[in-house]
């Protein structure tokens, strides 16, 4: 990633990828996007002119793509230990999907020390199936799974797909949702006060499944969905939420299928996480 430029030591943001797309069952690919996020940034000014930062000047570190395994148990148990490393040392993991799935593994290492953790998912899709293709740690299954298995403190934003029996899960099991619509109607800001207000924690996870976006943002995905958020909603999200998250992802960046615009995009957003993070945290380190 251009503009980073700390040594690991120094970091206080870790930037890896992970290019792992082998359960994606509709059209596979996010395992170009790292390197593809890494070339889009190469366009950027590194000045933020919003916050009025540098990210040439912060603590930045890329940690290049982690090596995977063929199957996705075996690269959610190294990415887990990984992220685990970065979190011990006190630094912010920020990962480059890969596919939605590996969010899991970075949410549990956030989650170990940090009892009252938040989980906020940015999504067109629930995620709320148990298995998908036979697979039970499939793309398709990674809400379900932070939610069994990590926290019910758990809100998504931008979902408007699954099936009849996920959102009737969703009901039951009283977990928290925002449309593209209820976005449009109270405004990010106000999405992420009331959602901040309902976790009631200072620590989130956040990550982005880039189909939370409309495909006319964002059309190099593994599953589009229309209808969708539009991107400065989606900064202005991230704005929003950056100062409490303690862990970032963005995923499901499938680059084969447009002319780059939406790894420009997901790295944009990363950066602006990065920048929002900052500013609030500024004088704390
Ligand atoms: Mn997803
Ligand atoms: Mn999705």
């Amino acid at each position: 990633m251009m503009d980073a430029l700390a040594d690991y030591r120094d970091a206080q943001y870790v930037i890896f990828g992970v290019p792992f797309d082998r359960t994606s069952s509709y059209r596979a690919g996010s395992r170009h996007a790292p390197d593809a996020m890494r070339k889009a940034s190469e366009n950027f000014e590194s000045y933020n002119h919003f916050f009025g930062i540098d990210l040439a000047e912060l603590p930045i570190h890329d940690a290049g793509n982690l090596e995977i395994y063929a199957n996705v148990e075996d690269t959610l148990r190294d990415l887990y230990y990984d992220v685990r490393e970065i979190v011990k040392d006190e630094k912010i993991p920020i990962m480059m999907g890969g596919e939605h799935s590996l969010s899991l593994s970075c949410i549990k290492a956030c989650a170990k020390d940090t009892e009252d953790i938040g989980v906020v998912v940015l999504d067109a899709h629930l995620d709320f199936r148990d298995e998908f293709e036979g697979e039970k740690y499939s793309h398709a299954c990674v809400s379900r799974h932070i939610i069994e298995e990590v926290t019910d403190n758990y809100v998504s934003i931008g979902v408007r797909s699954g099936p009849l029996e996920e959102w009737k899960l969703a009901k039951e099991k009283g977990i928290r949702y925002y449309t593209p619509e209820d976005v449009l109607e109270t405004g990010p800001e106000d999405i992420v006060r009331e959602t901040m207000e309902y976790m009631d924690t200072e620590k989130i996870y956040l990550s982005i499944d880039m189909d939370a976006l409309d495909p006319a943002y964002a059309p190099g995905l593994g599953t589009p969905e229309p209808f969708g958020l539009q991107s400065m909603q989606v900064r202005d999200l991230i704005r929003g939420f950056a100062p409490y998250a303690i862990g970032f992802d963005v995923v499901e960046i499938s680059p084969l299928f447009d002319n780059g615009q939406t790894a420009i995009l997901g790295a944009k957003l990363l950066r602006e996480f990065i920048a929002a993070h900052a500013y609030n945290n500024r004088g704390s380190k």
